[in-house]
């Protein structure tokens, strides 16, 4: 059985990638075996040093109980559980040179082989910074790549990728003299499946009026809808109002498993990880130019800066209400400047937040004030001194709990709290 792992590391053509599933498909003889693989990458990494998306597919002869997953033009695409082992029958670099530009950006790297590479292969692709030369020493089957060898870490992560935790998404693509331009995705149909359908997740986000389904760069892809049962978003995309689509398939992918997350200590987080810290809050919030939140978070001994950014949007209004002294779990990634960029959160507890106001004055009941230097409080009114203060607690804006981005801050590799807490 040919499995093929194909990354495309040109990131302002991304979803391309997914769409050489379609042509594959079409050129080949061969059946589909199981689903097709949408397999996201470390999200931290500068998309200048690799892609964030690679696929896989199986093709075999299909035997026994077939499955639709998608259509392309007239015709069903179907999966089988069972196959047969056959020869690949088709050259899957010629095909990528016919949907790639020229353009020395462009990094197509594809592997083709009989059996999985090592499950590592994959958690290292999705939570570390992976040297493409180790990867390249322990391909198994053939290697082919156009303009450098990076593209070998998605390649190989989409044919090791276990697929345990998964969601699919159903993505419908435009013809070919359709791509650039304008399209029509009615926002209705993201709507009423966001209101509709627990099992599906980032369609609209309604406090940003941002219809999710469908992308914001120049791309084949018409839309595409996220869920956990397949065969329902089958049924789902007959909601979408838009202008005509040529073909649609079903992906199997890591998206909104929380894959990339891995929970390290404070101290032992390095660059272009994604992990989930412990910590307690160490000063309240304090925002920044551009609408920026920071706070930092410690434990046994370490600090960390926690960062939200100005496309987190309400994001930021929840995590500024943390104070000194909260317990939280921070879940997000290692960016350059060595900071965490929060995705999620969880508050596991308050800290009580108080502090020493004047008391009022046991004689005139005058709120008394500082005494200044000499400490202790003073009234203005009678003169009498006190050195005792009264405490005053703070009403906290925030309760214990899971806290996330809106669905327009949301990467890919996130898992949305609506299908429930993964770690
Ligand atoms: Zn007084």
């Amino acid at each position: 059985m040919p499995i093929i792992g194909i990354d495309d590391t040109d990131s302002k053509r991304e979803m391309c990638t997914t769409y050489l599933t379609i042509e594959i498909i079409k050129n080949s003889n061969l059946d589909l075996i199981g689903f097709p693989k949408l397999v996201r990458l470390n999200p931290n990494i500068p998309l200048k040093t690799r892609g964030n998306a690679a696929i896989s597919l199986v093709l075999g002869r299909g035997e026994g109980e077939k499955t639709p997953v998608g259509k392309i033009g007239e015709e069903t695409v179907f999966s089988y559980q069972r196959h047969k082992e056959e020869r690949m029958d088709i050259d899957v670099m010629s095909i990528i040179e016919k949907f790639s530009p020229r353009d020395p950006d462009t990094n197509p790297a594809v592997i083709i082989t009989r059996e999985p590479n090592e499950e590592r292969f994959y958690w290292d692709a999705v939570r570390e910074f992976v040297d493409y030369k180790e990867v390249l020493t322990r391909v198994r089957g053939e290697f082919s790549s156009i303009n450098g060898e990076v593209g070998v870490v998605g390649a190989n992560a989409a044919v090791s990728w276990p697929g345990i935790n998964a969601t699919y998404e159903l993505i419908a693509y435009l013809d070919r003299d359709r791509w650039s331009g304008e399209h029509l995705v009615d926002e209705s149909g993201s709507i009423l499946i966001e209101k509709s359908f627990p099992d599906t997740f980032d369609s609209f986000d309604f406090r940003n009026n941002y219809n999710a389904i469908r992308p914001t760069t120049k791309t084949p892809v018409l839309f595409g809808i996220r869920g956990v049962i397949p065969e329902r978003l089958m049924e789902y995309k007959d909601f979408i109002r838009s202008e005509p689509f040529s073909s649609y398939i079903t992906f199997k992918t890591n998206q909104g498993t929380d894959d990339h997350l891995l929970e390290r200590p404070i101290g032992e987080v390095g660059l272009y990880q994604s992990a989930i810290v412990r910590g307690f809050v160490l000063s309240a919030p304090r925002w920044s130019r551009g609408g920026i939140l920071t706070f930092d978070i410690g434990n046994d001994g370490k600090r960390l800066t926690a960062v939200a950014m100005e496309p987190t949007k309400e994001f930021r209004i929840t995590l500024s209400k943390l104070r000194k002294g909260d317990e939280v779990r921070v879940y997000g990634g290692v960016t350059r400047a060595g900071n965490i960029n929060v995705e999620k959160i969880q508050v596991v507890s308050l800290s009580k937040v108080s502090d020493i106001a004047p008391p009022r004055c046991p004689n005139c009941k005058t709120r008394m004030e500082s005494a200044g230097r000499d400490g202790g409080f003073r009234c203005r009114k009678c003169g009498t001194r006190s050195k005792q203060g009264e405490v005053r607690t703070e009403e906290r804006e925030i309760s214990p709990g899971f806290y996330e981005v809106p669905v327009i801050a949301r990467r890919h590799l996130a898992r949305p709290l609506k299908l429930g807490v993964s770690k």
